[in-house]
């Protein structure tokens, strides 16, 4: 049984990580500060004595003792990394510097919860980790964009400097039940909007391109990423390289969902990336096969299923 803390445990990806900890037999410390996070994704854990909650903010210093350190603490949605984009970056350099001078102290290892943003609007398609990629380090995504190639920065001179047993993974974009309804991102967009028969919102022309992993498939890697020898420190991209436009995404929320929702264009957010895959070379090979297993088709029903419980228990306008 290892000790684990989750920094943003409380958050989508981080209560599923925390659950899937527990189930293999783990401690499981769960830390956050309910910036976008929500006590009902993780309060059916606490019934495991091996599970604690813990209120903090990354961005101050945290003493525990602990093997392994998950650092997933960050808003993820543009509209909540952008409410308040100072507190982005603090929380992306000022969270890693801290939740580091941790794993450096009790000799533990530590994941980084890095993004594809790293690549910003990419000029090499699909994006392999050796890509540096393409960043506006002034405009409105640049708080979240930036503040997590600083962390990256950060991890790979703790190892450096100081021996840390570091390890980065770049999510891409990610969906599954627990997504929080309102928290603008495309796929809950569409599904709520389609669920309640209200008009699907695409942005811009919904030509440009994501590649969506359903939430299972990146918690398998990312434990499997920890699972690796302390010599690959990353950085690996986790991703489904399935890569579909907006407007297809809409189309197949609507069959699904057999809504009557019609589709309305607004104008397209500055600086949206045009398009987004991953390549997965590495990860397959040092993550012990690991590749996505969820259909896009498949992942979308449960996560409508999740979305249709909720609209019915709760009155979300
Ligand atoms: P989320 O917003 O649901 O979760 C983030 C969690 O971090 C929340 O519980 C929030 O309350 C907590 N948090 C924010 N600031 C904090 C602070 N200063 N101190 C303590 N806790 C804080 O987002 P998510 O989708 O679960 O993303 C989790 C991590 O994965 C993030 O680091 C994100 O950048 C990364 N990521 C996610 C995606 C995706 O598609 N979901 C893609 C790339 C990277
Ligand atoms: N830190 C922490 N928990 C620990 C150890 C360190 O939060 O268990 C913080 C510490 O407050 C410091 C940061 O991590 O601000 C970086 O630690 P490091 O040892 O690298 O730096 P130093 O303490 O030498 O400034
Ligand atoms: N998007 C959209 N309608 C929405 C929300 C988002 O067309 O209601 C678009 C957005 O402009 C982007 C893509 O969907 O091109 C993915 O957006 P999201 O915020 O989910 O992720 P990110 O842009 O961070 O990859």
């Amino acid at each position: 049984m290892k000790r684990i803390l989750v920094t943003g445990g409380a958050g989508f990806v981080g209560s599923h990580l925390c659950e899937y900890l527990l189930n293999q037999g783990n401690e499981v410390i769960c830390l956050d500060n309910y910036f976008t996070g929500k006590k009902q994704k993780i309060v059916h854990l606490m019934e495991n004595p091996w599970f604690e909650i813990i209120r903090h903010d990354v961005t101050m210093p945290y003493y525990i003792e602990v093997d392994e350190i998950y650092n997933l603490a960050c808003p993820a949605s543009p509209i909540h990394y952008q409410y308040n984009p100072i507190k982005t970056i603090k929380t992306s350099v000022m969270g890693a510097i801290n939740m580091l001078g941790l794993a450096k102290r009790i000799k533990g290892k530590i994941l980084q919860a890095s993004t594809s943003e790293v690549y910003g609007n990419p000029e090499e398609h699909p994006q392999p980790e050796g890509y540096w990629g393409n960043v506006n380090p002034i405009g409105v995504r640049s708080c979240y964009d930036e503040g997590k190639r600083c962390a990256e920065s950060l991890f790979v001179n703790y190892h450096q400097q100081n021996d840390v047993k570091i390890k980065i993974v770049r999510i891409f974009n990610t969906y599954g039940p627990k997504m929080e309804p309102n928290d603008g991102r495309v796929v809950s967009n569409f599904i709520v909007q389609a669920l309640q028969n209200k008009d699907i919102t695409i942005f811009g022309d919904g030509k440009q391109t994501r590649s969506f992993q359903y939430v299972s498939d990146l918690v398998e890697g990312m434990v499997r990423m920890m699972e690796t020898g302390d010599d690959f420190t990353g950085p690996v991209n986790i991703g489904n390289p399935g890569e579909f436009t907006m407007l297809e995404l809409a189309h197949e929320i609507l069959d699904i969902t057999g809504s009557k929702s019609k589709i309305v264009y607004q104008p397209l957010p500055e600086d949206d990336p045009v398009q987004r895959q991953p390549d997965i070379s590495l990860a397959r090979k040092k993550l012990n096969n690991w590749e996505p297993v969820v259909p896009l088709r498949v992942g979308l029903e449960k996560t409508i299923d999740y979305f249709e419980h909720l609209l019915s228990s709760e009155k979300i306008s």
